[in-house]
């Protein structure tokens, strides 16, 4: 008796001793891309179907893209965890579910182009060029739009374009969009993006005050007709400027 009940207690510890050594694994840098694979549809099924991403193309796109080749080395293992994780120069990546979510929020579909602000790790420029046709990011810290389009290139991201500018004035030449995401949180909506977005276009940005949490708006274009939507509060890094 006693040793069946042992035998059941370590079958109910099964799948937390397997996340433990799968854990472990990464943490000793043994880790197999199958081991990140088991972790990142955990990370789909836990995160983002557990709560309100129904969108099968954002969860195909999510479960798809190796978030662990985005992110540092030394924060690799936390690659799959509900957090935002740190890319160097003061920036994070954001949480897998607040990725989702955004990316959910612009209803893309092949064919389309995309604009985003902010491109740091590349990461979400990524789980976007899983969706639609192109996908053009801007990043205004050098080394980040270095390591962004690095990364991009080694997974075979090649239908995403990197650019290092200020992306407050958006990328014209490409212009105009059919979704823009702005991944960093901007005291305002800047009119050039407005300008830049297809007529029924769609743009997700935070807008606040950097220092506090801001509200994620959803911008739509009719027309002449912009229409706003605050959906929920966030605190993302702050959208700088280049003072020239
Ligand atoms: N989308 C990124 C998250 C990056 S955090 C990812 O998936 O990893 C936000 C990024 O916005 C930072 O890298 C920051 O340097 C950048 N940023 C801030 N202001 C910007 C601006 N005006 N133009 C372009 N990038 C900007």
């Amino acid at each position: 008796m006693a040793r069946l009940i042992a035998r059941n207690v370590l079958i109910m510890m099964n799948p937390i001793l397997a996340t433990l050594m799968l854990i472990s694994a990464i943490a000793g840098s043994t880790a197999t891309s199958d081991d990140f694979a088991e972790l990142r549809a955990q990370m789909v099924a836990e995160q983002l179907e557990a709560r309100d991403i129904t969108d099968e193309a954002t969860l195909d796109a999510m479960g798809n893209v190796p978030r662990h080749d985005f992110i540092p080395e030394a924060h690799r293992g936390m690659a799959y965890s509900d957090q935002p994780i740190p890319i160097g120069h003061g920036q994070t990546i954001s949480q897998p579910y607040i990725v989702a979510y955004m990316t959910q929020l612009l209803e893309l579909e092949p064919g389309q182009r995309a604009l985003e602000i902010g491109a740091g790790s590349g990461y979400q420029a990524a789980v976007l060029a899983e969706i639609i046709d192109e996908v053009y990011t801007i990043e205004i810290i050098e080394e980040l739009a270095q390591f962004g389009e690095d990364n991009l290139r080694r997974n075979g991201y090649d239908n995403v374009q990197v650019k290092h500018a200020d992306g407050y004035y958006g990328w014209e030449e490409h212009a105009p969009f059919d979704a823009i995401i702005v991944t960093a949180a901007s005291a305002d909506i800047p009119s050039p993006l407005v300008d830049q977005l297809k007529d029924d276009g769609v743009m997700v940005i935070p807008v606040g005050n950097p220092m506090q949490t801001q509200q994620l708006m959803l911008v739509r274009k009719d027309g002449d007709d912009i229409t706003t939507e605050a959906l929920m509060p966030v605190q993302f890094v702050p959208f700088e400027r280049k003072e020239d």
